[in-house]
C-alpha cells in the first residue's frame, strides 16, 4: 500500500480536544470513521471535500466523547460501527449496525488494511487501529502520557500490560492518539519509548 492509496487524516473535534480519524482507500474514495463524536456531520463534509465517502465507523472504546456520533453516523450513512466485543453492550438501539470485534480483527476498505489489537487498561474493551506504519491509539497512549484507568472498566494491571505490549511494536510506528494532550499531535513508538513515563518498563 502506497501513499498514493491511503487516506488519512486526523481531525480534531469537540470541547475537549478529541481526534476523530478519517482512513481509507483515496483510489477507491471510501473511507471509515474512527471515535464519530461530537459533529458527525462536519467530519462527513470534510471527508466529502476530499472526495471521500465514509462507509463504516470504529470505536477506540465507547466513553461519551468517542462515541456520541454514532447515532448520526448510522442515520446519515447506515454505515457498520465496530466495537470491541468487551464493550458492545453500551452501545444500544443500533444492533443492526454493531459489529462485534476482537484482537486481531481485520478490516480492508479497498486496498488498505485495518489490524485491530485488543489493549484492555483504559476501558475493557479498548483497542487500537494499525494500519501500514500508522497506529491509532484511542485513549491507551496519548503523546506523552496514558489514559486513565481510574473509570468503570479500567484497570491499571491491563494498562501496564497494553503500553508494555505497544513498546514491543516497530519503533518507527507512528502513534495517532484519541486526545491533543501531548506536546505534539502525532508521535512514534520509539520516540514514546525514550520520553514518556508511561512506557518506562
Ligand atoms: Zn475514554
Amino acid at each position: 500500500m502506497d501513499n498514493k492509496t491511503l487516506y488519512f487524516k486526523q481531525v480534531p473535534i469537540g470541547p475537549m480536544g478529541n481526534f476523530a480519524y478519517l482512513i481509507g482507500d483515496k483510489k477507491l474514495g471510501e473511507c471509515v470513521l474512527v471515535d464519530p463524536a461530537w459533529d458527525v456531520d462536519a467530519i462527513l463534509k470534510d471527508a466529502a471535500k476530499d472526495g471521500m465517502r465514509v462507509v463504516a465507523g470504529i470505536l477506540t472504546h465507547t466513553h461519551f466523547d468517542h462515541a456520541n456520533g454514532v447515532q448520526a453516523l448510522v442515520e446519515k450513512t447506515g454505515a457498520k460501527v465496530y466495537v470491541h466485543e468487551a464493550e458492545a453492550r453500551h452501545v444500544k438501539g443500533f444492533n443492526g449496525n454493531i459489529v462485534e470485534t476482537r484482537e486481531g480483527f481485520f478490516l480492508k476498505i479497498g486496498e488498505v488494511a485495518m489490524t485491530f489489537l485488543h489493549t484492555p487498561g483504559h476501558t475493557e474493551g479498548a483497542q487500537c487501529i494499525q494500519v501500514g506504519n500508522k497506529l491509532v491509539t484511542g485513549d491507551t497512549l496519548f503523546v506523552g502520557a496514558c489514559g486513565r484507568c481510574d473509570l468503570p472498566g479500567g484497570s491499571e494491571k491491563k494498562m501496564k500490560e497494553s503500553l508494555r505490549r505497544l513498546t514491543t511494536l516497530e519503533g518507527s510506528l507512528e502513534v495517532y492518539p484519541g486526545h491533543a494532550y501531548g506536546e505534539a499531535d502525532s508521535s512514534t513508538i520509539e520516540h514514546e519509548k525514550r520520553t514518556n513515563p508511561y512506557m518506562q518498563f
